[in-house]
């Protein structure tokens, strides 16, 4: 057990027990024999100081299965803070999550990588959010989040009201692939759109890989721009996450009124929906969020 005071390795010792209220558990209390500090075990759990934590896998589920915030605090009959305070601790949960995955999976040798737009607040704010997926198993790899200006029509009325926006999406793949290093083969094959941006990135990032780029194809007529019409569509994996992810975050779907308010709270949702991604592809009847902590 890890201090979580001062990170020391050495084993604390054991420093009595105590029955936790909120639902009668016995809990063992430790203390870091090199800090000094006291901590119990429940320090290392997802429900820590949360009360409700009956609630817990609920909202987990609800949240990655496109409801929305406000509508599960109703449907719960619980305030709306309860809902919007798991939101963020189970996205760093499961950001925590995908890093220790991704160190511990074996190597990845067939990737896609793709870009999804959303937006903060006015469809004149765009988000890029750089989604890189294991090809045939569409295991979600690693997230990077990033601002880009408006583009086509509303460029001219984007900067009358909200001023000049900067463009992230470099530095958001840069992120992508650093987070990607732990998992990656020394070569493979990386399937992307026809993008001119990816080239240089794929050429400094995964020199002895194989780059396919495919023309986009066109969207099928109902619901998605993800999934395409033709038959057969070589970037399936990604764009079938892609299109999974827009269905399961309500805030990301076409035509909604739940929209992103602050970025950051974007990446923690996308975060969480990615490892309940993964968890399903596991095993469907088993999507139970943890904090993993082997290190
Ligand atoms: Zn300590």
């Amino acid at each position: 057990m890890v201090c979580p005071y001062c990170k020391s390795q050495e084993n604390p010792a054991k420093h009595g027990t105590y029955i936790r209220e909120s639902d009668g558990k016995k809990c063992q209390r430790y203390r870091c024999k090199a800090c000094k500090k006291t901590f119990s075990e429940t320090h290392f759990s997802i429900d820590y100081r949360l009360r409700k934590r009956y609630l817990n896998q609920n909202v987990f589920r609800s949240l990655c299965s496109g409801v929305s915030q406000r509508r599960l605090a109703i449907i719960l009959g619980v305030q709306r803070a309860v809902i919007a305070r798991r939101l963020l601790r189970f996205g760093r949960c499961a950001q925590h999550n995908l890093e220790v995955y991704r160190r511990n999976r074996e190597k990845v040798t067939r990737l896609d990588f793709d870009e999804l737009e959303t937006f903060e607040h006015t469809k004149c704010k765009p988000i890029t959010a750089a989604i890189a997926v294991e090809d045939k198993t569409r295991k979600v790899l690693a997230i990077a989040v990033g601002r880009i200006p408006a583009k086509g029509p509303l460029v001219q009325l984007a900067r009358k009201k909200y001023g000049p926006r900067p463009c992230e999406r470099s530095k958001c793949l840069h992120a992508l692939f650093h987070d990607l290093k732990d998992c990656l083969g020394p070569s493979g094959l990386v399937k992307t759109d026809k993008s001119k941006a990816y080239p240089p990135f794929i050429r400094s990032y995964l020199p002895g890989w194989n780059h396919e780029a495919t023309p986009g194809l066109r969207g099928c007529v109902v619901g998605q721009g993800e999934l395409k019409a033709s038959g057969w569509d070589p970037l399936f994996s990604l764009n079938h996450t892609y299109a999974m992810f827009r269905d399961g975050l309500k805030r990301l779907a076409r035509r909604t009124w739940c929209t992103t308010k602050k970025m950051g709270n974007l990446t923690m949702s996308l975060n969480m929906y990615a490892w309940f991604h993964n968890l399903y592809l596991d095993s469907k009847q088993r999507t139970q969020l943890k904090l993993d902590w082997n290190h």
